[in-house]
């Protein structure tokens, strides 16, 4: 099937072709699950799902980098936040998540010197210009964030800084993929996330095709994208025939961005990692390899991150398999909003239940 090209990617004209060329061909129950918290928002944005026949039902999965982070990462960068002479570093979203017993929100405001950046670099500076601090960076997200990490490190060792440290949460992708069809989850396709895929390129996702027969569509983030990948993926779950396409082709190259992923292998090494909802997945977490290991957060404070629960009646774990939604969710709009948050994924701009409240909680 050949992707139409149109100038507009929000023409209603051509969006409204898209809906009916799909209410065409479906017949059976899809279930489709956008992997990335960016396309859950840009089809809730653009009010998307209502233009799909009922049977066509699409699902968030684990690609808020906030929401699958885990408790027990969470509680960890609360112990090191109270450790004398320490700055935490982190991007906006990840204070406001509730750790076990505390946030980093309610750490910084007891004393704790925890800082909001805006690129891991800014924590570079820190640590040149605060030379009696321990500057430790919270690394957390995918293939997409993870190559500001590796240039980060890399150059703090190239500075021969002593005071830099990473705790890394990153994460990878197909590992996680492949968590979910190994659970029999149901999901007949994927709208594979174009960030990520703008760095591994679309080859991580062949397996897939290969050893589960699901279809796999790289998607951009304009409503013309997601309604194309959408009908691409109904014609194959109707066709029996499961393809990988790059349907982003103006960002996504089939080989990536060779560049980070070398630098990506240099820096870290893949290791066992927990996720929210899925719990352990082997070799899905990113840590900084050998030659590396004096940046490494975990090392330097012999961080042991301990076994810890989720909080009473959050179901973030579930939403974040495409299990449930949002609404699903007793505490949603009741206890739970984006002002007083129970669980990660009310807290991120691209958490499940952060979008439900914005644009369906009517
Ligand atoms: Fe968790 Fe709140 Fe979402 Fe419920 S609404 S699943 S408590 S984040």
């Amino acid at each position: 099937m050949e992707l139409l090209r149109h100038n507009n990617l929000r023409s209603s004209a051509a969006i409204s072709q898209l809906a009916g060329d799909i209410a065409k061909i479906s017949r059976k129950p899809i279930r489709l699950m956008e992997v990335c918290g960016g396309h859950t928002m840009a089809i809730q944005r653009f009010g998307l799902t209502s233009l799909l026949p009922g049977n066509i039902q699409l699902v968030s999965g684990p690609g808020c980098p906030v929401c699958v982070s885990s408790q027990r990462y969470l509680d960890a960068c609360v112990e090191l936040s109270r450790l004398p002479n320490v700055i935490i570093t982190t991007y906006g979203d990840l204070i406001r998540v509730p750790a076990s017993r505390s946030s980093l929100e309610k750490e910084r405001s007891k004393g704790a010197d925890i800082r909001i950046v805006y690129s891991v670099s800014e924590s570079l500076a820190l640590a040149s210009q605060n030379p009696s601090k321990k500057i430790v960076f919270l690394g957390i997200g995918f293939e997409t964030t993870a190559p500001a990490s590796a240039y980060t490190v890399d150059e703090a060792c190239r500075l021969g800084l002593q005071n830099f440290f990473l705790l890394s949460a990153h994460k990878l992708m197909p590992p996680a993929l492949r968590a979910l069809v190994d659970e029999e989850l149901k999901i007949d396709g994927f709208i594979a996330p174009g960030h990520v895929s703008s760095i591994t390129g679309t080859g991580i996702y062949e397996f897939l095709v290969k050893d589960y027969g699901k279809g796999v569509v790289v998607t951009g983030f304009e409503p013309m994208d997601l309604m194309q990948s959408v009908l691409q993926l109904v014609t194959q779950a109707e066709t029996e025939n499961p393809q990988l396409v790059n349907q982003y082709k103006r960002v996504v190259k089939a080989e990536g961005n060779r560049k980070a992923l070398t630098l990506l292998n240099k820096v870290f090494k893949p290791a066992d990692d927990y996720w929210r909802g899925l719990g352990i997945i082997p070799l899905s977490g990113l840590q900084l390899s050998n030659e590396y290991t004096q940046f490494d957060a975990r090392s330097h404070f012999s961080i042991h991150e301990r076994e810890s629960t989720e909080p009473k009646g959050c179901i973030c774990g579930e939403i974040l398999k495409g299990v449930k939604q949002p609404l699903d969710c007793q505490l949603f709009n009741r206890s739970c909003t984006p002002d007083n948050p129970v669980g990660a994924c009310m807290v991120s701009s691209e958490g499940s239940c952060a979008i439900a409240y914005k644009y369906n909680r009517n």
